[in-house]
């Protein structure tokens, strides 16, 4: 054991220590964490609550959840489970033990031909519904985070959508669960054997659930009121109907784990009953001229009649009526107009048509601004529900800096739809929250409203009290509604529960809470709360760090994408490490915790950071925490790193000359001693260098080769002679790792891939320009990513002005064989028509060639740039007219190489692609890329050979000339 683990170790409470020394018996070192940087990093979730766990511990299996929990009881140490962090209502974050599941529980299988699927609680919604696409099913649950929220939250939290409504929800479609109780034993629902075993070995509380349910049953009043409530969405407190609705304990139990929020249970696995993906639908924006009218035409829908009824205030509408791709009438609206918008499924399109002109008939006599117009055209009804996603987003990004946004979620029967949302916007102006937006699945009399609050002010704070008991008193009192519609009680309205459901309830629910956790270790303080002033404490500041990530709002989009997400930290981490850091250096208060956060954050924040910027693509706001990290880099820049960073960027033939000369050189001593012996030795060299020297491995590149200027074509003889008889003319400029990294050993092409480009361009009869002066040149991304900016910027202006003299000022297109340098080039480079080998080969080759498909599998790896680039489906087509089936796995985003951070910092590259191999079948013998970094890293973690798409290409194609 490390000092400094002593060191943090002895910081905590004995019982944590003794916690600590049990769970790190079967929880390896890289699992369980004690200090200030992960422990902050892992504790941060998605509502504006913020504690900070005193342990971090990252489950696997079933087995350590078990353990976690017998020592969890043995200690009286307080657990709280984790998935994706995305919670609102402060349900997800602990000051004890957290345990967090992101990385594993990735297990699922679909059954019944679509009609279930069993799925662990690791898997995130969307990938649940994508293995379902081949059965036009999916699941119920479609909160509007179900691209990045994971099966163990959707369920724990009866999360729910725009189109779900109260049917189709977790509670609605779960068919069978395994839970792990307090007690580590795990009860299978599904299976009878575990059931009759759990009704002997736990008789005592599947008794005392049984006398709730009398007690319930008994209850005529209570029943009627428990069924009224779940008549619309509603996840405050525990889900009561459970003992309503059914009899039998063990469905009871597993009904009662739904919206539990990790209070009694954990989920391991979940059935869930799936429902049906309509192929065809069509949307309206539909406005109103007043909030009134809108609510009154919500009144006349129904769920059998449109899937979804979305409002927006005109304070929404405005929030993103200057976003590009915006309809032009949303800028000329009144202050009071009234957004809906209408979405109608069909099995086919005549349901679909008369779907929408059932909605039209029942909405005819509602006033409306303009007429109403649906579209079946996707990119148009996408464009409109751009609208409703980018509200949220939208408030995050134009909010005062340093102030966090508050998002609210209540239900009110929807006959008082109108009535309420119009006393709530009253007590929003009240308060002066002018800028406060209301939206949300008005079908479902659910809504939505958002402001922003700097709590380090304690006159925000209470303000802030002073509405939220106003709005309890409306929502409740007024109009019988529901405090939390579908983000779930947590923390945030856990003192409200008993005003909602009344004395009787609320005791049956401490009661219930007690049955299944009577030491209160299981995420306790959410749901069940006796302080009622739980909701103000806690409470987040959002500190500035610097403008590029000063916006992040912690709704954790960022993370499954992130490279590094199982291996250190993901961008909201980040985030929230450097906003520690930055508020710390600030205040001075804490120096010593400061010069920890600084030092460790070197490691999983900034030399475990791939950079690749994919982070961007997924945030709402579209926050690029790579480019943040190169910031810090850069700041870490000294007068030598600078003299050198600038020595190399002037003598790139020499670098690269050198290079080549390195690489033919390990390759010959490769060849001489063999794989495994240069694995040893060079591991060992790594070793006693303490990782300053690079990390080799056997898909190590031989020397590349720097391409020999091209004798022109002539005059062309096309076969079919349909085409121009002039050359068309390309500028090729091979980037400097191509001229620097041949082929490996094992590449199933040996050529460079100039060669390859080359012979696919003479097949096409294009005139290659191949700057002269090539050998010096670089687009500077190496310099970019190291934080090096002006010398970055200097190689491309000289790249750059070479490029406009070869392709004659802009006049001919500009290829670079390697996708990152490429995505760069186009960053800075403004003037030039810039194509990296797919989109080259897709635009101008695809009818030039004659492509013969082979009968093979092969992978294919679209690099970041590319994927920043929207080249997936461009790399698809041309990979498919080389290849009869084209596997691209979805698990592998960025894979981590990240230039030369795959030689440097190998585990990066070895956690991003650690599915790789088990995801490709026996049959498929090659990959294909645009990288030669990536490459070499696929082919190592793969164990198949990756190589330029190029290589493929030429293979399969033919020229249309004559010979
Ligand atoms: C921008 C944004 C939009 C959102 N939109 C919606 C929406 O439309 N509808 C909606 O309902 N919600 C929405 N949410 C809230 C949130 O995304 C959902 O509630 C989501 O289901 C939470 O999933 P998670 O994986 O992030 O869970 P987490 O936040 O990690 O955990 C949620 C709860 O589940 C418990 N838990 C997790 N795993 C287990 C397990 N295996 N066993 C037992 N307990 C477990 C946790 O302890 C916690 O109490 C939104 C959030 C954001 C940031």
């Amino acid at each position: 054991m490390s000092q400094v683990l002593i060191q943090d170790l002895a910081k905590l409470p004995k019982s944590f220590q003794a916690f600590w020394d049990r769970v790190a018996q079967i929880i390896p070192s890289n699992r369980i964490f004690c200090d200030p940087l992960h422990t902050l990093a892992y504790g941060i979730d998605a509502s504006f609550y913020r504690m900070i766990p005193k342990i971090v511990v990252k489950a696997r299996t079933p087995d350590e959840i078990t353990q976690i929990l017998k020592a969890s009881q043995e200690y009286k140490v307080p657990v709280t489970f984790r998935t994706a962090g995305t919670s609102l209502s402060g349900q997800a974050v602990t000051d004890s033990v957290l345990v967090v599941l992101q990385g594993a529980w990735r297990g699922h299988s679909i059954l019944e031909n679509g009609e279930k699927i069993a799925l662990e609680p690791g898997i995130i919604g969307a990938e649940a519904n994508r293995f379902l696409t081949g059965y036009a099913r999916k699941i119920g649950p479609d909160p509007a985070s179900i691209d990045h929220a994971m099966i163990g939250g959707i369920a724990a939290n009866n999360a729910s959508g725009m189109c779900c409504g109260t049917a189709d929800n977790s509670y609605q479609t779960v068919a069978e669960m395994k839970i792990i109780f307090g007690d580590g034993t795990l009860l299978d629902t599904g299976n009878s054997t575990s059931c009759a075993d759990f009704l002997t070995s736990h008789a005592e509380i599947v008794q005392k659930i049984k006398e709730i349910r009398d007690e319930i049953v008994a209850d005529t009043e209570l029943t009627a009121m428990i069924r009224h409530k779940y008549k619309i969405k509603n996840t405050t407190g525990y889900g009561v109907n459970a003992f309503v609705d059914f009899e039998d304990p063990i469905n009871i139990i597993k009904h009662l784990m739904i919206g539990s929020e990790g209070t009694l249970g954990f989920i391991s696995e979940i059935t869930y009953h799936t429902v049906i993906e309509h192929a065809h639908k069509a949307s309206a924006l539909i406005l109103y001229p007043d909030m009134e009218q809108a609510c009154l035409a919500v009144q006349k829908l129904d769920r059998d009649t449109v899937s979804a009824a979305e409002l927006m205030d005109r304070i929404s509408l405005k929030t993103m009526e200057e976003k590009p791709g915006m309809p032009e009438y949303l800028r000329t609206l009144s202050p009071t107009a009234t957004a809906l918008l209408v979405e109608v499924r069909g099995v086919d399109l005549e349901s679909l048509a008369q779907k929408i002109s059932h909605v039209e008939d029942l909405l005819k006599d509602i006033p409306t601004v303009l007429p109403i117009n649906f579209t079946s055209v996707k990119a148009e009804y996408e464009n409109l529900w751009n609208i409703r996603k980018g509200i949220f987003p939208a408030v995050g990004a134009i909010r005062v800096l340093g102030t966090g946004v508050v998002i609210e979620d209540v239900a009110f029967p929807i006959e008082h739809l109108a009535e309420a949302t119009m006393a709530l916007r009253e007590l929003l102006d009240k308060y002066s929250y002018p800028d406060a937006i209301i939206y949300g699945h008005a079908l479902d009399g659910n809504l939505h409203f958002i402001f922003t609050q700097d709590f380090s002010r304690p006159e925000n704070l209470q303000r802030y009290e002073l509405l939220t008991l106003d709005v309890t008193e409306l929502v409740v009192t007024r109009f019988g509604g529901s405090l939390k519609a579908e983000h779930g009680t947590g923390r945030n309205m856990a003192p409200f529960v008993e005003m909602e459901w009344g004395k009787k309830a609320y005791v049956l629910m401490k009661r219930l809470k007690a049955t299944f956790d009577p030491e209160n270790l299981l995420n306790p303080g959410v749901i069940i709360n006796d302080n009622p002033h739980v909701y103000l404490e806690n409470l987040k500041n959002m500190p500035q760090a610097n403008q590029l990530i000063d916006t992040c709002t912690n709704c954790g989009f960022c993370q499954a994408i992130c490279t590094s997400k199982n291996l250190t930290l993901t961008p909201r981490q980040r985030i929230v490490v450097q906003r520690e850091i930055q508020e710390l250096r600030r205040t001075k208060e804490d120096p010593e915790r400061l010069s920890r956060l600084e030092k460790d954050f070197d490691y999983s924040g900034n030399q475990t950071c791939a950079v690749d910027g994919l982070c961007a693509t997924t945030c709402p706001l579209g926050l690029n925490t790579g480019d943040y990290v190169k910031f810090l880099r850069s700041e870490s820049v000294t007068p030598t790193t600078r003299w050198i960073a600038e020595s190399i960027a002037n003598h790139m033939t020499g670098v690269t000359g050198f290079l080549r000369f390195g690489l033919g050189a390990v390759n010959g001593v490769h060849a001489v001693l063999g794989t495994s012996l240069m694995e040893r030795l060079t591991l060992g060299a790594r070793k006693i260098s303490r990782d300053a020297i690079p990390l080799w491995n056997p898909w190590m590149p031989k020397a590349g080769k720097v391409p020999a200027l091209m004798q022109a074509p002539q005059k062309l003889i096309w076969a079919d002679s349909q085409k121009d008889s002039t050359p068309l003319k390309v500028v090729y400029f091979p980037s400097c790792i191509t001229r620097s990294m041949g082929a490996a050993k094992n590449d199933l092409d040996q050529r460079a891939v100039s060669d390859a480009m080359l012979s696919v361009l003479a097949k096409a009869g294009y005139e290659v320009i191949i700057p002269q002066t090539m050998n010096g040149l670089c687009c500077g991304m190496p310099w970019e990513s190291k934080g090096f900016f002006e010398t970055a910027d200097k190689k491309s202006a000289e790249l750059e002005s070479v490029l406009l003299a070869a392709s004659e000022g802009g006049k001919y297109p500009i290829l670079c064989d390697t996708s990152p340098c490429l995505y760069r080039m186009k960053r800075v480079m403004h003037s030039l028509k810039l194509y990296e080998p797919v989109e080259f080969i897709h635009d101008f080759l695809l009818n030039r060639l004659t492509f013969n498909q082979l009968p093979e599998t092969v992978a294919v790896h679209i690099t970041c740039s590319s994927i920043k680039m929207k080249l997936n489906d461009k790399f698809y087509k041309v990979a498919h007219a080389c290849a009869e089936t084209v596997l691209m796995p979805k698990d592998i985003q960025c894979c981590g190489f990240a230039g030369d951070r795959g030689f440097t910092v190998p585990e990066l590259n070895q956690s991003a692609l650690a599915t790789l191999k088990d995801t490709l079948p026996k049959d498929c013998k090659a990959g294909y890329s645009n990288s030669r970094t990536c490459e070499i890293g696929l082919s190592l973690h793969s164990g198949i050979s990756y190589q330029s798409i190029v290589y493929l290409v030429d293979k399969c194609t033919k020229s249309k000339l004559k010979d």
